[in-house]
């Protein structure tokens, strides 16, 4: 036999899974709720204006392409920080806070779990039940178990948060807890704050690693709001780990911009920590791409450019929300014996609609209309031209 005569065909992944199959649809009334991605009300993926415009900006400069530093932009990484954590909080001004670019939210995360494969290589680490399915993949690359903690109940379609808390205070000190800071991906399904509070005590209490992964920060309350379970972790002390990404929040997905901060004691050790990042990241690419993170870092420190991409994604969020509520009124219409106002309480891109595979089979198979198995929509594929579809063939199924 060969290297590869012996190898089998690695399973689909079942969410690009769900598109592939939409693309041979050719029934005209077709949509995709199966994606990950915002669209506007055309259907289209947005080139936000404040994007464009720092193109032009950085077009003008025509500035050489050399090799960013291993940990990215410095004017990035300092943007990322102002947002993420605040530029006047605590963890900021003592420098216990160190960032690095990363190849989008994903890259962020295997850098992390990267890195805590070096110096915990025993800790547990611990994914939300359901969560985004990229998460047990990727930790478990880096070497790592993976373990779940509950978290969606489907009776009540909200958290299940006594057995969240319940996992919480029975995991070994150094485990390693995998949070969705806000716009919990797939639910929807977000804490209250009172909850965060409770989380953080027992988190901070029995020695737990938090690890926030923020991939839609704005798109649930707003920039502010959302960032704050990050800023209350920050001010809990370290060590906290933080993914971000501006995928959605920039529309910039191919660009693969995103960040990977880590909160330490002291300025001291952060600064071990920043040198033993920068092994990992030199060891597996270098460095970043400068493109998307020139972009980002233009727009954040530019006042006119930041109050437009504060409005364009006040935009985005705002357009989600009213297609929610069009989902909602119309299935009280179209649907009176069902009740589907947990769509409104539900935050972010997504929303665990309760169909179960079977309706989502036939959604698929006679009306065209694409989700995900778990009944997962995604909110920001609605628009004006296609929920009447939408509704109409999910009353069908119901
Ligand atoms: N974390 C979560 C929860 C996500 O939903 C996503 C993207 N869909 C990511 C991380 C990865 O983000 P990126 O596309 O920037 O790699």
């Amino acid at each position: 036999s060969t290297l590869f005569s012996a190898i089998d065909m690695a399973p689909r992944d079942p969410i690009l899974g769900v598109t592939e199959t939409f693309n041979a649809d050719t029934n005209p009334s077709k949509v995709n709720l199966g994606v990950g991605v915002y669209y506007d009300d055309n259907g289209k993926v947005p080139l936000l204006a404040c994007v464009q415009k720092a193109e032009a900006l950085l077009m003008e400069k025509a500035a050489p392409r050399t090799y960013l530093p291993i940990e990215g932009l410095a004017a990035y990484d300092r943007a990322v920080q102002d947002l993420v954590f605040g530029a006047d909080s605590a963890v900021v001004r003592e420098k216990r806070a160190i960032t690095a670019q990363a190849i989008g939210g994903t890259g962020a995360l295997k850098l992390g779990a990267d890195f805590l494969k070096r110096f915990s290589p025993d800790a547990q680490i611990y994914i939300s039940d359901p969560s985004w399915e990229n998460h047990r993949a990727l930790f478990e690359s880096a070497g790592f178990q993976v373990n779940t903690y509950p978290y969606y109940d489907a009776s009540t379609r909200g958290v299940n948060f006594d057995g969240m808390l319940q996992a919480l205070q029975t995991m070994p000190a150094g485990s390693v807890v995998v949070l969705h800071a806000c716009c919990h991906n797939p639910t929807g399904a977000d804490l209250s704050d009172a909850q965060w509070t409770q989380i953080i005590e027992v988190v901070t209490t029995r020695g737990l690693i938090p690890f926030l992964d923020m991939a839609y920060q704005g798109f649930g309350e707003g920039i502010e709001a959302d960032g704050q379970v990050v800023r209350r972790f920050a001010d809990a002390g370290g060590p906290l780990f933080v993914s971000n990404s501006f995928s959605k929040s920039f529309s910039l997905y191919g660009e693969r911009v995103g960040a990977l901060s880590i909160v330490a004691a002291s300025a001291e050790e952060a600064a071990r920590v920043m040198s033993q990042l920068k092994r990992v990241i030199r060891t597996n690419y270098s460095n970043p791409p400068s493109h998307g993170g020139q972009v980002v870092a233009t727009v954040l420190s530019t006042p006119e450019l930041r109050q437009l991409w504060e409005d364009e994604l006040a935009g985005m969020r705002v357009r989600i929300r009213e297609m929610r509520a069009a989902f909602v009124a119309g299935l009280k219409e179209a649907a009176p014996n069902h009740n589907f106002d947990f769509v409104m309480q539900q935050r972010g891109m997504f929303s665990y609609s309760g169909l179960s595979k079977e309706q989502v089979t036939v959604l698929r198979e006679q009306h065209s209309v694409y989700a995900v198995d778990t009944g997962r929509i995604c909110v920001a594929a609605l628009n004006s031209k296609n929920i009447g579809h939408v509704l109409s063939a999910i009353a069908q199924v119901l």
